[in-house]
């Protein structure tokens, strides 16, 4: 069995759903789990939606009829009558989403959130699976949320891995019967009343994972517009190059850092059963990509770089003159877990505690304010923090040249600089 993930931006049009289409009757003997992303940007479209919901705002009619233009356009490019099924189970999601929108927001953000989001990826995969039964591909939908069990902690869930495990053993080979090859979401899952969740802004590739791990699939293959995963982000880096192996410790590490090609939870479990994974280009397909696996070494051994902009570094000491100990660290640390903060680099001496954070204008003011009851706060901001895998001394070096260092902290395979950002 193989687990197949594709992003947004392969399914980004019609002819996009096409290439798609093409790519999958390569693996037509195969049995296959398709994981598939909402389309382009939807996601960002709906949170629009969501935050026009929220605020009750009078243009939340027109943000949800873009959403629905850019289907129907799509629908449209892949030539579906307009009496197609398809075209009804595309409405059907849109009534779903108008109920929604039609009760009072009164369950919080976060479940409002994840009852209107996750329609992106309901969406995508009905139109991906009719299109491939329209290019004599037969093939069968599962929704998500019947196997994908979370907790109810909105737009960033837990999975409930022992009851997942047994629905996707159960519900995979029975439907596997019938055609060989399942279309279904990524991001998605349900809690176990049945309301929808998310895991989390690029999450489609843990579903995967998940997917992966539950079925003790043979390789999990990441679908992307790059050619494979590259040694830094070519947009603040001129000699990226790609690899060719990464293994499972060096892919952890990477994505734990802010390596975006791949989300931060999908290797975990993938290593756990040794499966194989691969990033691979839907531009490319003949290419090998990169694999990821139980390698002793990434090849090529080359420094790889992660740039995160935007950080800002908070210095917090005692009010009362207090060391920054045990006591204060834990208090500093609930914070953090309540404002849903997540620190990227720290550092603490005896009177003060240095923490690096994206500087996210939904968490940081009011985690600001929570640390500065208790807490003298000081800090800097439009910070970059570069961490550096398999570094050598001379590449810190040039990084940081005439640049000015706030923080610096290197391990033996890991240095991480915090550097002011110049414009
Ligand atoms: N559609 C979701 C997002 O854009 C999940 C994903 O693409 O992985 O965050
Ligand atoms: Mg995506």
């Amino acid at each position: 069995m193989l687990v197949f993930k594709f992003g947004g931006a392969s399914v980004k049009d019609a002819d996009a759903v096409r290439n798609v289409a093409a790519i999958l009757a390569e693996y037509k003997r195969e049995q296959l789990v398709v994981v598939v992303s909402a389309m382009g940007k939807t996601t960002n479209a709906l949170e629009a939606v969501v935050d026009a919901y929220m605020n009750r705002s009078s243009d939340l009619a027109d943000k949800l009829q873009v959403v629905r233009e850019f289907h129907e356009q799509i629908l449209d490019g892949l030539g579906f009558e307009a009496n197609h099924p398809v075209r009804t189970e595309i409405n059907n999601v849109f009534v779903e989403i108008d109920w929604v929108l039609e009760e009072e927001p009164s369950r919080g953000y976060g479940y409002s959130y994840d009852q209107i989001v996750a329609q992106g990826e309901l969406l995508s995969t009905r139109i991906v699976s009719a299109y491939l039964e329209k290019a004599g591909y037969a093939n069968t939908w599962l929704d998500a949320r019947d196997v994908i069990q979370t907790d109810n902690n909105y737009r960033e869930a837990k999975v409930n891995w022992d009851t997942t495990t047994k629905l996707v053993r159960w519900r995979i080979p029975e439907l596997m019967k019938k055609h060989n090859i399942i279309i279904t979401q990524g991001f998605i899952g349900a809690t176990s009343e049945n309301f929808t969740t998310t895991l989390g802004r690029e999450g489609s590739d843990y579903s995967a994972a998940i997917f992966s791990f539950c079925l003790d699939a043979q390789e999990m293959t990441v679908w992307k517009d790059v050619p494979g995963v590259l040694s830094a982000d070519p947009k603040f880096y001129d000699d990226a190059v790609k690899l060719e192996q990464i293994s499972y410790h060096d892919a952890i590490e990477l994505t734990y850092y802010g390596a975006t090609v791949i989300h931060p939870k999908t290797i975990k479990p993938l290593e756990n059963k040794g499966i194989p994974m691969r990033v691979r280009s839907f531009k490319a397909p003949q290419e090998k990509g990169t694999s990821i696996g139980n390698y002793q070494a990434t090849k090529p051994l080359v420094p790889c770089f992660i740039f995160k902009t935007d950080q800002i570094l908070l210095s917090i000491s005692a009010k009362d003159f207090s060391f920054i100990a045990e006591d204060n660290l834990s208090r500093i640390f609930s914070l953090f877990a309540e404002h849903r903060a997540k620190v990227n680099l720290m550092q603490n001496s005896a009177i003060s505690f240095s923490i690096c954070l994206d500087n996210d204008p939904h968490k940081v003011p009011t985690l600001l304010e929570a640390l500065g009851r208790d807490f003298r706060v000081l800090y800097n901001d439009q910070l970059k923090l570069v961490t550096v895998r398999h570094y050598y001394p001379s590449t810190i070096e040039q990084l940081t040249k005439g640049k000015t260092i706030l923080l610096e902290q290197r391990s033996r395979q890991t240095a991480q600089v915090v550097i002011r950002e110049t414009y």
